[in-house]
């Protein structure tokens, strides 16, 4: 797509915090991959809540309890429309995409994994997608096993159709590494575990915000991603599940909303896609999710994807001419992540002075830390890109990194 009709500094408009400054210079937030700036749509749709809808949800017959209910499950069928999920019942509010790991390796991991029995992941996880399966791993007497990567920072197809076997129980990947940008063939890697029937999650934190997530193409039986990563709001999240696993599993948390009756002798679930919901749920932050990927919709994920594609390729062309620069993380199929060393310059001391010309990036093992050993490295710095990034912002990490290369001379 031409930047031409992307009208980026429209866009700039609608985020607040990006005009702010920091050390007397102009923000340039580079750090997407770990949070995203909000839209004022996000930002009015939670005071709005606060301020005219503010209830409990499912529980009140008077109308303010009405009116939230309504509206969070009304951000419900948004997000199952985003995820072009066949129910809405299929989507379960979970604090984000460590909590829909967890919830899924805690109930239908618990239940499939017995003695022996393996779950596949691969080199580029997330802590986040290798902790829940190691800890089930660890009480049920289980095998981690995991799927290595090349150089580029790709999965290596034949090696993890290889690890396959009559004892996997369930694939666990990310769509889209926080650490490499690489951008996984989720629906090839799925077929292949579901030609076994071996089910597939999928960890969608970085995908969310930047691609199309159909999960019925990807045809994934498990899908969660974080609100605060996609211009929502922090602890809300999503996680998808196909109507007959989630109906399989047993309950994650118990509590008010997860039941439809208890006594001492017995209690009766609800249905889902609350039985999966105790406790009073993040109704705001669901609110203000909808009005998230409301916003990313009447963008377009494929003008967003489009346009972050040509801002990867210019900041990758400009990291590559740099001397003593070198991109950790270099997949053909790649998000808009540009993870690099500095040479003789420890990541820190890069990000503090990129701080300090205004440049907001990430420096360390960005919470992958075998992704570093598999590079033999101790850190990176981590630019990450969004749809309100500019070329010139680009050119700014440039100019910082030369003055990176000034102070250690
Ligand atoms: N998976 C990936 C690939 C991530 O990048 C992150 C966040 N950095 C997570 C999972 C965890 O997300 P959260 O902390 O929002 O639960």
């Amino acid at each position: 797509m031409s930047g031409s009709s992307w009208d980026v500094e429209r866009i700039r408009k609608d985020f607040p915090i990006l005009h702010e400054e920091v050390h007397g210079k102009p923000l340039v937030y580079l750090d997407n991959a770990a949070t995203s700036q909000k839209p004022n749509v996000v930002i009015e749709a939670l005071v709005d809540y606060y301020a005219k809808q503010n209830s409990n949800v499912h529980r009140g017959l008077h109308q303010l309890s009405e009116r939230a209910t309504e509206a969070y499950e009304e951000a419900r069928v948004r997000i199952q429309r985003f995820l072009n999920a066949a129910h809405s019942r299929e989507i379960i509010f979970v604090r984000g995409a460590t909590e829909g790991i967890n919830l899924v390796a805690q109930t239908y991991g618990r239940r499939a994994v017995r003695a022996g029995d393996e779950v596949v992941i691969t080199a580029l996880e997330h802590h986040s997608n290798i902790v829940p399966w190691q800890m089930l791993c660890e009480e049920k007497h289980g095998t981690l096993r995991v799927a290595p990567i090349n150089d580029a920072g790709e999965v290596d197809f034949e090696a993890y159709e290889a690890l396959l076997g009559e004892r996997t129980r369930l694939v666990a990947i990310a769509h889209v590494s926080n650490a490499l940008g690489t951008i996984l063939p989720v629906h090839r890697m799925s077929e292949t575990a579901h030609r076994r029937d071996i089910p597939v999650l999928v960890d969608g934190a970085q995908a969310a915000p930047h691609l199309c997530v159909d999960v019925q193409a990807l045809d994934c039986d498990f899908y969660t991603f974080s609100g605060h990563k996609t211009y929502g709001p922090t602890g809300i999240g999503v996680l998808y599940g196909k109507t007959e696993l989630l109906e399989q599993m047993p309950p994650f948390h118990g509590g008010g909303d997860m039941i439809k009756s208890v006594s001492f002798e017995k209690t009766i679930y609800n249905d889902l896609p609350y039985k999966f919901e105790a406790g009073t749920p993040h109704v705001a932050g669901a609110i203000g999710l909808g009005a998230a990927l409301g916003y990313l919709e009447d963008l377009g994920l494929d003008r967003i994807a489009a346009y972050e594609h040509e801002l990867l390729v210019y900041a990758t062309d400009r990291l590559s001419s740099l001397p003593g620069v070198r991109l950790i993380g270099t997949a053909r199929d790649k998000a808009a992540v540009l993870s690099f060393v500095v040479e003789g310059v420890h990541a820190h001391d890069v990000g503090t002075i990129l701080d300090l010309e205004g440049v907001a990036v990430r420096a360390g093992h960005h919470c992958a830390m075998p992704v570093m050993t598999r590079f033999d490295i101790a850190a990176t710095t981590r630019a990450s890109l969004a749809l309100y990034n500019t070329r010139e912002e680009i050119d700014l990490l440039t100019r910082g990194l030369g003055k990176v290369r000034e102070v250690f001379r």
